[in-house]
């Protein structure tokens, strides 16, 4: 693996190049500083470039057919699982997490890239009985045409994947904008894509940052979709930003994720369960666990573990063996996190454990945070409604499961939930009534498959998902088609006919 700082350019049109003003920005590894590359700062030129290029290439693209869109799509889950090692490594390095998640993020493209690639040979479509004798009714699938992908930083292999894999097997071409923090892994997944045969132009990447170069493809006439990762706050200015065209928009956002622990729970699975959730990936996936509705007669015991399990947790660079919880992405990250210190404090919370960076050693020199457990957390409090992003948890304490799900969905976000209970009438109402997009029953609030929906209700999205076949309803027009073979012309709603 070689990792040396480098110089990357963007790619328009099959070609390697500088923003068009020269500018560049530097991408250093979170847990100890290293300068890991620089990259071009992406104009509004760039972009309307990038763009010119994605619809240059997309009548070639769309007209290939989708079974060889989908070998494309095949080769490259090929590449990619001979060089998942480095590829764990190297996003590592970039974005923090710990070896053993970033194998997992390398994994979750594989996946996609494959479940994708078999779609060119699926995609169905629906063949139903025509009203009028000797027609035939059925719909098909059109791409939407060249779309925007503007992806965060905590999943930078997965995420982007998620996007690009069902664009490109639906035919649509791409101009693809990663986060600023991670595009290093996002630059290995398009040059996999290229090397498995994608064809100029029909996947253009600008670097840089949201408010150019997001922007820009965000507000450009000529993008029809926008398909968007990341907070809740820049979801809505790009539907703003996307209103003007009637664009498309695909949002996956926030979410404020949480697991019930009843009392007849096993305490060991739901202990186990939320320290994973709440501080694998440092608190930073959008199915992160950060709250924990417990019931009154386990709450004690289940705060104790929670505790002495956070607090047994082993900080340090991902990389190294016996790590458990790497840096957070940057400083304001951290700045943000520790500044929810004073507003639980504010809130009334007790802190239970952490609540400050962590600066021993090495841990100095990245942006490290202890994992951090409030306890007794009003369900109002902010804490337990604002999204944190970071290794903090609350936990809330109830006196009945029917309190226990009102407080679950008492947030604005509907993303992740889970129950840790074996009353099986308990957990089916469960799933019933917890109103997100993604429950689990006797498992953490995290560890989605590629092969079923993924995203929220309410303020976590738009109605849209990733991944599954769902995703195929985001990169795609249906198109109804009728096909007359009576040799008259019939009229729907209107013959009279006698049979
Ligand atoms: P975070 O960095 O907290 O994950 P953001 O939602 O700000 O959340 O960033 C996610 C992605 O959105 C990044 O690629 C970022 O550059 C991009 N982005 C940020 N602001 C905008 C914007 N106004 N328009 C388009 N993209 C944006």
């Amino acid at each position: 693996m070689t990792v040396a700082t480098a110089t990357y350019k963007n790619l328009i049109g099959g070609e390697w190049v500088d923003s068009s003003d020269g500018a560049t920005f530097e991408v250093k590894d979170p847990a100890n500083g290293e300068l890991l590359g620089v990259f071009p700062e992406s104009t509004r030129e760039d972009v309307d470039r990038a763009v010119a290029a994605a619809r240059g290439a997309y009548d070639k693209w769309r007209l290939m057919p989708a079974p060889h869109r989908g070998e494309i799509l095949y080769k490259a889950a090929e590449i990619m699982v001979e060089r998942k090692e480095d590829l764990a490594r190297e996003m590592t390095r970039e974005m923090g997490k710990v070896l053993a998640e970033t194998r997992g993020d390398v994994q979750e493209a594989i996946d996609m890239l494959y479940y994708m690639g078999g779609e060119g040979r699926r995609m169905f479509g629906e063949v139903v009985p025509s009203e009028l004798p000797d027609k035939m009714a059925l719909s098909t699938r059109l791409p939407v045409g060249v779309v925007g992908a503007i992806t965060p930083w905590n999943f930078p292999i997965a995420i982007p994947s998620w996007k690009l894999a069902p664009a490109l097997i639906c035919g649509n071409t791409v101009v693809f904008k990663p986060a600023e923090d991670t595009p290093i892994l996002s630059l290995r997944l398009v040059e996999i894509l290229i090397e498995a045969g994608l064809p100029k132009g029909v996947v253009n990447v600008v670097f840089g940052h949201g408010a150019v170069a997001g922007d820009a493809i965000v507000k450009h006439a000529d993008v029809d979709l926008i398909t968007f990762t990341g907070s809740t706050a820049t979801g809505k200015a790009i539907t703003k930003g996307a209103a003007e065209d009637l664009k498309r928009v695909s949002l996956e956002l926030g979410g404020k994720n949480v697991i019930i622990v009843h009392e007849d729970a096993d305490l060991d699975l739901a202990v186990e369960g939320i320290v994973w959730s709440a501080f694998g990936t440092s608190g930073q996936r959008c199915t992160a666990a950060s709250r924990i509705v417990i019931h009154e007669k386990v709450y004690d015991e289940v705060a104790k573990r929670v505790v002495a399990a956070a607090e047994a947790l082993t900080l340090g660079h991902g990389l190294e063996d016996g790590t458990d919880v790497g840096p957070v992405i940057n400083q304001k990250q951290l700045d943000r996190i520790s500044s929810y210190r004073a507003i639980g404090e504010a809130d009334g919370a007790t802190l239970l454990t952490g609540g400050e960076r962590a600066t021993e050693g090495d841990l100095a020199d990245g942006f490290f945070y202890k994992p951090t457990v409030w306890g007794n957390v009003s369900p109002k409090a902010r804490i337990a409604q604002e999204e944190i992003f970071g290794p903090v948890t609350a936990l809330i304490k109830v006196s009945s499961f029917d309190e226990a799900i009102a407080v679950a969905n008492d947030t604005t976000y509907g993303l992740s939930s889970s129950i840790f209970t074996k009353d099986v009438n308990l957990a089916f109402k469960a799933m019933r009534d917890l109103y997100t997009g993604i429950t689990y029953i006797n498992a953490g609030t995290t560890g989605a498959e590629i092969q079923l929906p993924f995203g929220g209700t309410k303020g976590t999205g738009n109605g849209h998902r990733d991944a599954g076949t769902a995703a195929l309803d985001v990169y795609t027009e249906w198109k109804a088609l009728y096909i007359d073979f009576s040799g008259k012309i019939q009229k729907a709603q209107i013959d009279e006919l006698t049979f």
